[in-house]
């Protein structure tokens, strides 16, 4: 190769090349399925045209991927009739990575070693450097003339010149490296190796993966009528893979493994699906699917980069790779596939929005999703509290969006950390163990859950043995605001006036309080100006001096949330805060001594225990200098 030709590969690509040529990664076999599944991705896009395009006149029964050991020349070829590159296709397609995120999954997971990726992500093309220090491509565009030849030999760069091919395709040569004391390459030339390889990655491939094999053969004539049996070797083609598509199988045909390997080159995972949902519907639409629950949320989930959706097949040909119609937003996780024969494969995006067909396959779908989260939930907690900490956020994104109104769908699979041994529990498993006396569902907000166990409300609600939720996400106390109730019982924060955690006694006995002591509780008010709308006595606290409590619909950390979200608008939203006093608490009766001798010392007094119900409901303080001077009066 003369130098000056050479061109270089772009930075990222070169990255992950060296990656591969210096691996020590020991199952280098993968590379033989990167180069068949994107063998068969060519195919499949040729006969996707032949059959929504007239002048492709191509059969099905034409396509096939050839695979060619060449021992004595320790090269292996993969050869494949589908739509092939141009010379532009090749550089673009073969000097940077395709599989966009790879990179930056790399990047996100530097500390883990390069095994994961390569072995279970899947780096495509790139793979084949693995095993060999030279690679050949030899390629033509369906429908053009002329053909093209890339070449490389690793990190230094690549040439793309003009050359000669039959017919439109790809081959791609690979001249296999040297053996090792620690490595052997050869294996890859062996015709049992390649077949048991491609029985093991590619068996579903959907067109045939072909390879001349030696077979032994009884020789005609021979063996019968008394003659003995003499053989001789045959070479003949034989098609290696059964070329089932796996969705077409059955379940019980299916291992978790063959499942685990599918998932992970379709869906370009590097682990094994959480969960896995094979099925077939019959009836209103019919239909068979494959979807998958990844065990943890793609790096950019929560980002608009993501894009949810399905692969649409029709009849075994894919005609979408992102359905986003298929799915809902709330399950837009779910990766997966489905294969319907009622689609026409000339079916646009904006015709299958409408498509009533695929309407009626994504209501099966989600039902069915539903159903199986569920299930999940009954048969294996551990598993599904594993699920909720990936996707869990997305559920409760959910259930608040469009004003609650996939509340049925998604209510029940909802898990809130509760008070009751700081466990996740669900909705419905909350309110089977209300005592009688409790007629809401009380849950309290913080950063942490342990600042909320700190809560004085927290502590009174428990107190009255009440379960409390704990919610520690910013959407959670949003849902609740939504969702109103569940089972007819109303959610209450328990710092809202109307959280009701004292009997009816203590509330007369606190508002007869009230009513004496308005004076005093005018002075705190005015001291605290509209940092508050109110200042009061309560009943309902034990041991604290005082708490926060919210009045309307707003609370403290809605307040916090509204005003930190991207666009909150200049006038900030404002909780209605009540500053609430201990009736029992020793500090209630200085304040009363206080106001009736030292009506100044009253409004420090007021300022300093405002400050302190900040602290304890897990707030800054506004103004800390102020605060230290008014400490440092009291002390000198
Ligand atoms: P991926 O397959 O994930 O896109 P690869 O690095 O394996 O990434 O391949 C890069 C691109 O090169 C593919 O997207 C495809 O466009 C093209 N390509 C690879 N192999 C072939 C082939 N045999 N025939 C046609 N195009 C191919």
């Amino acid at each position: 190769m003369a130098t000056e030709r050479k061109k270089q590969f772009k930075t990222e690509s070169k990255k992950l090349l060296d990656m591969m040529i210096n691996s020590i990664y020991t199952h280098k076999e993968i590379f033989l399925r990167e180069l068949i599944s994107n063998a068969s991705d060519a195919i499949d896009k040729l006969y996707y045209r032949s059959l929504t395009d007239d002048s492709v006149t191509l059969n099905r029964g034409d396509y096939e991927i050839r695979l060619i050991p060449d021992k004595e020349a320790r090269t292996l070829l993969i050869r494949d009739n589908g739509c092939g590159m141009t010379a532009e296709e090749l550089e673009n397609n073969l000097g940077t990575i395709a599989r966009s995120g790879s990179m930056d999954f790399k990047k996100e997971n530097e500390s883990k070693e390069d095994i994961d990726i390569i072995g279970q992500f899947g780096v495509g093309f790139y793979s084949s450097f693995m095993v060999a220090d030279r690679i050949t491509v030899t390629s033509r565009a369906y429908g053009s003339d002329s053909a093209f030849c890339w070449r490389s030999e690793g990190v230094d760069g690549y040439t793309v010149e003009p050359c000669e091919k039959e017919g439109n395709g790809t081959d791609i040569l690979l001249h296999l490296r040297e053996d090792s004391e620690n490595e052997n390459y050869s294996e890859f030339l062996d015709t049992y190796r390649i077949r048991s390889l491609v029985k093991k990655y590619s068996d579903y491939i959907r067109y045939p993966i072909r390879m001349q094999v030696e077979n032994q053969k009884l020789k005609e004539g021979t063996g019968t009528d008394g003659k003995d049996p003499e053989y001789e070797t045959v070479t003949e083609d034989e098609t290696l893979n059964s070329m089932v598509p796996l969705w077409k199988k059955r379940p019980s045909e299916v291992t978790e493994e063959e499942y685990a390997a599918f998932y992970r080159d379709k869906f370009y995972d590097y682990e094994a699906p959480g969960m896995t949902i094979h099925f077939k519907s019959e009836g209103t639409a019919t239909f068979d699917s494959l979807l998958f629950v990844p065990q943890h949320a793609p790096f950019n989930y929560y980002t608009k980069d993501y894009e949810k959706g399905i692969q649409l097949y029709s009849s075994g040909v894919l005609i979408m790779e992102k359905c986003a119609d298929l799915i809902p937003d709330y399950f837009g996780f779910v990766r997966g596939l489905v294969d319907s024969a009622d689609l026409s494969l000339n079916v646009s995006r904006e015709m299958l929005q409408h498509d009533h067909q695929v309407k009626l396959i994504a209501k099966t779908i989600e039902k069915k999703i539903k159903n199986e989260l569920a299930k999940k939930l009954e048969s294996d907690r551990e598993g599904y509290e594993a699920f909720w900490h990936a996707f869990g956020m997305q559920i409760k994104f959910g259930l608040y969006d469009h004003y609650g109104m996939n509340r049925d769908v998604l209510q029940d699979l909802a898990l809130f950390t509760s008070s009751a041994e700081k466990k996740l529990v669900t909705l419905k498993e909350y309110v089977s163990r209300m005592p009688e006396s409790q007629k809401k569902i009380y849950y309290a907000c913080g950063e942490t859950v342990d600042k909320i166990e700190m809560l004085p409300q927290t502590e009174a609600a428990k107190e009255k043995g009440y379960e409390v939720l704990y919610l520690t996400d910013d959407v959670d106390e949003f849902v609740f605001k939504i969702l109103r109730n569940y089972d007819e019982k109303e959610f209450v924060n328990v710092c809202a006036e109307d959280a009701e955690l004292s009997s009816e006694e203590e509330k007369e006995a606190v508002k007869k309080e009230n009513e004496d002591s308005a004076d005093l509780l005018n002075v705190m008010k005015e001291a605290l100006g509209d940092a508050v709308s109110a200042v009061r006595f309560t009943g309902a606290l034990k041991n604290y001096p005082v708490c926060l409590s919210s009045e309307g619909g707003l609370s403290v950390e809605m307040e916090r949330v509204i005003n930190k979200m991207p666009g909150a608008s200049e006038d900030k939203a404002k909780a209605q805060t009540v500053l609430e006093i201990n009736a029992n608490h020793p500090i209630a009766a200085k304040l009363k001594d206080l106001s009736e001798n030292d009506r100044d010392k009253l409004a420090s007094y007021a300022k300093i225990l405002y400050a302190q119900a900040r602290l304890i409901g897990g707030m800054s303080v506004e103004n800390p200098a102020e605060l230290s001077s008014l400490i440092c009066e009291l002390m000198v």
